[in-house]
């Protein structure tokens, strides 16, 4: 651990323009993960645009997701418009036996925001229990950001988990199946059992919560769903977040330790998959070692990635921006990050930007619509967004994760040397 890591570092609050995605975009792998769920965004032309052009695959799938568009025409009376979502909603469950779960996701448009939609949505499920649970949030960009339509997601689905005495882990964060496997695996090592995962892949899996329930964030940004786990009586394990060898070995080590697990028999268990991250997160690290780093706050990963990429991969942290900063949630992370970027929590978009060229990083993570011009002016990006769509939790992905931000550095020296 640093001497001094950034948890008591003062935070430079920023509340001015944003640039970031809506909280809609979750949906695009929240549909993935949640094999019989069904987002239903109610909203407008626009949201319709941004799910089809994020997700654009899913035109060769039987979609789980869509939009009931609302038109001004359809609130000459509100009481209208309640009654025409229920409408499609009873359509489309009569056309879809496969959906068990039906989320209602609101959107900014001031039309939307006068419907009650938590009210259809429990007259709603009444109609359709217990076959189609109907549930509710917003992914609204005037109420949320990009990553925060998950965090709002898993919360809503807190409320309506039914209730257990028994003593057992909950991993909360969608990941890759593939991801979510490995580290069930690596906790069945370790002999810890009664593992639940929210969200779950399926209504019917069982996951339960109460008293003798303890909970590991696996992503960052999942504030509301912590505080809604611990209003139902769970208990949060705070431990650093599995990127990297050391994340993942803190992260298991802290879930281990609660319950119990000798440090012989974690040694045995971790011992060659921390080996063969380090290895793989060694060869990225010889372009990142040295190089300088700046954070525009998107995804609300960039505090436990920079301490990934400054202690495993050698790199100089300017600017570590995030969203929302949540200590409960990312103050471990805080500790191993050695003193020195300064931490921003919000944005002012246009003084951000002044800071960044005059410290001329290396690299830079922000969102799409700030990597070109920056792109334009020399600096090498890369977009925040990928990390949220990429496998990059726990040991095997250790190297992948690396690899994101290696890959931008070696296509520029290789741009710099054909142009020489
Ligand atoms: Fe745009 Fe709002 Fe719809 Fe997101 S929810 S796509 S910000 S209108």
């Amino acid at each position: 651990m640093p001497e001094t890591g950034c948890r008591d570092t003062p935070i430079l609050k920023q509340r001015g323009q944003h640039e970031v995605f809506c909280g809609l975009t979750g949906i695009i792998w929240l549909h993935r993960k949640m094999q019989d769920a069904f987002f239903l965004v109610v909203g407008s032309r626009t949201c319709a645009h941004l799910l089809q052009s994020a997700a654009g695959v899913m035109i060769f799938a039987e979609p789980r997701f869509g939009t009931a568009i609302l038109e001004e025409t359809d609130l000459a009376g509100l009481k209208d418009a309640q009654d025409e979502l229920e409408r499609v909603v009873t359509d489309l469950l009569a056309r879809r036996s496969d959906i068990r779960q039906l989320f209602l996701v609101g959107s900014c448009p001031s039309e939307v925001i006068k419907l009650d939609l938590g009210r259809a949505a429990e007259k709603l499920s009444a109609r359709h229990a217990p076959k189609v649970r109907v549930l509710n949030y917003s992914g609204s960009g005037i109420e949320t950001t990009f990553t925060e339509g998950e965090d709002a997601c898993l919360a809503a689905m807190v409320p309506v988990l039914p209730n257990t005495d028994q003593r057992q882990l909950m991993l909360v964060g969608a990941l890759p199946d593939v991801v979510e496997d490995q580290a069930l695996d690596l906790l069945a090592k370790l002999g810890i059992e009664n593992v639940s995962v929210l969200p779950a892949r399926t209504l019917d899996s069982g996951i339960a919560v109460g008293p003798n329930t303890v909970f590991a964030l696996t992503q960052p940004f999942l504030g509301g769903t912590h505080a809604a786990l611990e209003r139902r009586g769970a208990r949060h394990i705070p431990a650093p977040f599995p990127f990297g060898e050391e994340g993942t070995t803190a992260w298991l080590w802290a879930v281990a330790r609660e319950f119990g697990v000798e440090q012989a028999c974690f040694d045995a268990v971790t011992d060659a998959p921390r080996a063969r991250a380090r290895h793989a997160v060694a060869k990225a690290a010889s372009t990142l070692s040295g190089k300088s780093i700046f954070f525009f706050p998107d995804s609300q990963l960039e505090i436990p990635l920079a301490r990934f990429l400054t202690r495993e991969c050698g790199m100089h942290a300017i600017e570590v921006s995030a969203p929302f900063i949540h200590k409960g949630i990312v103050g471990p992370d805080l500790d191993l990050l050695a003193e020195g970027p300064t931490i921003a929590e919000g944005q002012d978009v246009d003084l951000q930007l002044e800071r960044c060229r005059a410290s001329r990083p290396d690299l830079t993570v922000c969102g799409l619509g700030l990597a070109n011009p920056l792109e334009a002016e020399g600096l090498a990006t890369k977009w925040a967004i990928e990390l949220v769509f990429s496998p990059v939790h726990f040991y095997e992905q250790a190297g992948d994760l690396a690899g994101l931000f290696s890959r931008p550095l070696r296509r520029r020296d290789m741009l710099k040397l054909e142009a020489a």
